[in-house]
């Protein structure tokens, strides 16, 4: 019986396929390569090439593997972009999970684990965001996750597809020999920006806004390491094969680093000094994002192992200093 992880090749995909195989599980992977890299894929796994909206090629796959569950990674993530650009976002990410789920049923396979996000839930009315509270996206990048999500819940209701959606709060760092990381061109997450500054790859950093409603102006986020995340799809899946019910679970810290905060923490990491310079607030930022993630530890029996953001951004910086270039320089 296989996994079959779409989106494999991409950031966290490329992290949870290794961890999948450490722990022997039989994998195959959809990528269209649209923002992952090939060089990610370990031989163990078998990738195919296509799309996840295209319908006859997802059945090509699902006629050749013995699927038991899908873990679903595939989508556009950066909310800048789906600011500008809403509609790319709900062809790919919401008219995906469509078509995944039709040839889901089409083919009996029961259970399937998501990639939400943290962004669902907008501006929270309080922190640390529990999982019941109201999921009011302030991007079109949430909102798609979100209509995900509720598709999800009426296949179940009508097909019997029982979901995990795990929505990460903000993820970061790599496998920590650094044979894998994040590769995203253009980058827009703040960690790995800070370290392409840090590499001499950036001028600087920009800080988008320092007038929030937080202790010190700047945005604050709950960061988790690639590889617990990567574990925590694990705990779903054998969640989901022992029979459970379909359920959303935050998957965070339960603690808030300001931006201004990661900067001085990577320049300790990294011994660099890091210039930085305040720019406007970018559009679509929520103030603070802090996961209340003890559902997921008691639950689905995650345990994360990386407990401070120092070793998150030094398997981070592992990565960037060994491939400056990301995958084109292995
Ligand atoms: P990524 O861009 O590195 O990975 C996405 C992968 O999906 C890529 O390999 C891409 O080629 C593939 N893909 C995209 N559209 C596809 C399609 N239509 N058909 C086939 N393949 C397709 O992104 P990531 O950072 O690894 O994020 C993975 C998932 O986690 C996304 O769904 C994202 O929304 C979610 N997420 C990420 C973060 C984060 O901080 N990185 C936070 C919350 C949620
Ligand atoms: N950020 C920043 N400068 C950058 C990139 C990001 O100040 O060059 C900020 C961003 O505004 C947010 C935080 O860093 O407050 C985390 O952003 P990221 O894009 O990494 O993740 P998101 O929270 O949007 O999922």
């Amino acid at each position: 019986m296989t996994v079959l992880v779409l989106g494999g090749a991409g950031y966290i995909g490329s992290h949870t396929v290794d961890r999948l195989l450490s722990k022997g599980y039989d994998v195959a992977i959809v990528d269209n390569l649209v923002t992952g890299h090939k060089e990610s894929v370990p031989a163990a796994a078998r990738l195919y090439v296509g799309d996840v909206r295209d319908k006859e090629f997802m059945r090509s796959v699902f006629k050749k593997e013995d699927v038991e569950g899908v873990v679903h990674f595939a989508a556009f993530s950066v909310v800048p972009e789906s600011m500008k650009d809403p509609l790319k976002y709900f062809d790919n990410n919401t008219y995906g999970m469509i078509n995944l789920l039709e040839v889901m049923n089409e083919f009996g396979v029961k259970n399937i684990v998501f990639s939400s996000t943290a962004a669902t839930y907008g501006e929270p009315e309080h922190t640390p965001i529990e999982e019941g509270d109201p999921q009011v996206p302030t991007n079109p990048y949430g909102q798609s996750k979100l209509m995900m999500e509720q598709i999800m819940h009426w296949a179940d209701v009508a097909y019997g597809i029982k979901f995990v959606a795990l929505r990460y709060f903000n993820v970061a760092g790599a496998k920590a020999d650094g044979s894998i990381g994040e590769d995203h061109a253009p980058e827009t997450h703040l960690i790995p920006i800070i370290l392409q500054v840090a590499n001499g790859q950036r001028d600087k950093l920009q800080i988008f806004g320092d007038d929030y409603p937080t202790p010190d102006g700047t945005n604050v986020r709950d960061y988790v390491q690639v590889v617990d995340l990567a574990d925590a799809h694990i705990c779903a899946l054998k969640y989901l094969a022992a029979g459970n019910k379909s359920d959303a679970f935050n998957i965070g810290s339960a603690t808030g680093f300001s931006n201004l905060q990661i900067l001085k923490a990577a320049r300790k990491v990294t011994g660099k000094e890091i210039p930085a310079e305040m720019a406007p607030r970018r559009p679509g930022d929520p103030s603070t994002l802090i996961a209340a993630s003890g559902k997921a530890r008691s639950v689905l029996g995650w345990d994360p192992q990386y407990d401070d953001i120092d070793a998150i951004i030094g398997s981070a910086w592992k990565w960037h200093e060994s491939h400056p270039q990301g995958y084109a320089t292995k």
